[in-house]
């Protein structure tokens, strides 16, 4: 089974998730302890990118970024086994990281990564996840800043993808129920 953009509608338009990287920016920023030139945002490739690259634009220019990309092996689903396809550029000993994430859905792969990136020492580590699917939870993991809780349903769009593609549509669309 194959599905095509038919197949899905309009979740959370672009206008609501300007209005909640507005909000969103504020609170990352009101929730520093140090000035923003500790801080390093940790996108999660390929998902993130659209949420990151909006978020970024909504905090103080002196903040870094840098990315990394996980994959998952076979079974993740259950074992919750994870993998570096890439990995940070920088260390982030005594930095405050912020990891910007797409989707919390089982909650395994962020699981996997706070564990991944504590044991670098990082002073602070931070979880800011655009949309979050709380009937799927396997793993609780420490969401510090979320844009959106949302049902249990395929979502695509803004850093999304279908099977590759999608990930450029400017707003959050579901997948119809049969
Ligand atoms: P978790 O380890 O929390 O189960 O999975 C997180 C990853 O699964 C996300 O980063 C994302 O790549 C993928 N994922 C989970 N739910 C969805 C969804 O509804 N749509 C898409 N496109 N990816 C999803």
């Amino acid at each position: 089974m194959s599905y095509t953009l038919n197949d899905f509608e309009p979740l959370i338009t672009r206008a609501k998730l300007d209005e909640r990287l507005d909000q969103l920016g504020v609170e990352i920023v009101a929730g520093l302890d140090r000035g923003p030139e500790h801080l390093v945002v940790v996108g999660v490739l390929k998902g993130a990118l659209v949420f990151m690259a909006d978020l970024i634009r909504r905090l103080p220019p002196t903040i870094t970024c840098d990315f990394l990309r996980l994959s998952s092996y076979e079974g993740t689903e259950s074992t919750g086994t994870v993998r570096f396809d890439f990995d940070l550029t920088q260390p982030i000993k005594d930095k405050d990281v912020l990891i910007v994430e797409d989707i919390v859905d089982t909650g395994l792969t962020m699981s996997f990564l706070l564990k991944a990136l504590e044991v670098r020492g990082p002073r602070s580590i931070k979880l800011c996840t655009l949309l979050h699917k709380p009937a799927r939870t396997k793993r609780d993991v420490p969401i510090a800043h979320l844009g959106f809780t949302i049902p249990d349903r395929f979502v695509i769009g803004y850093g999304l993808d279908y099977e590759g593609r999608y990930r450029n549509l400017d707003h959050i669309a579901a997948l119809r129920p049969v």
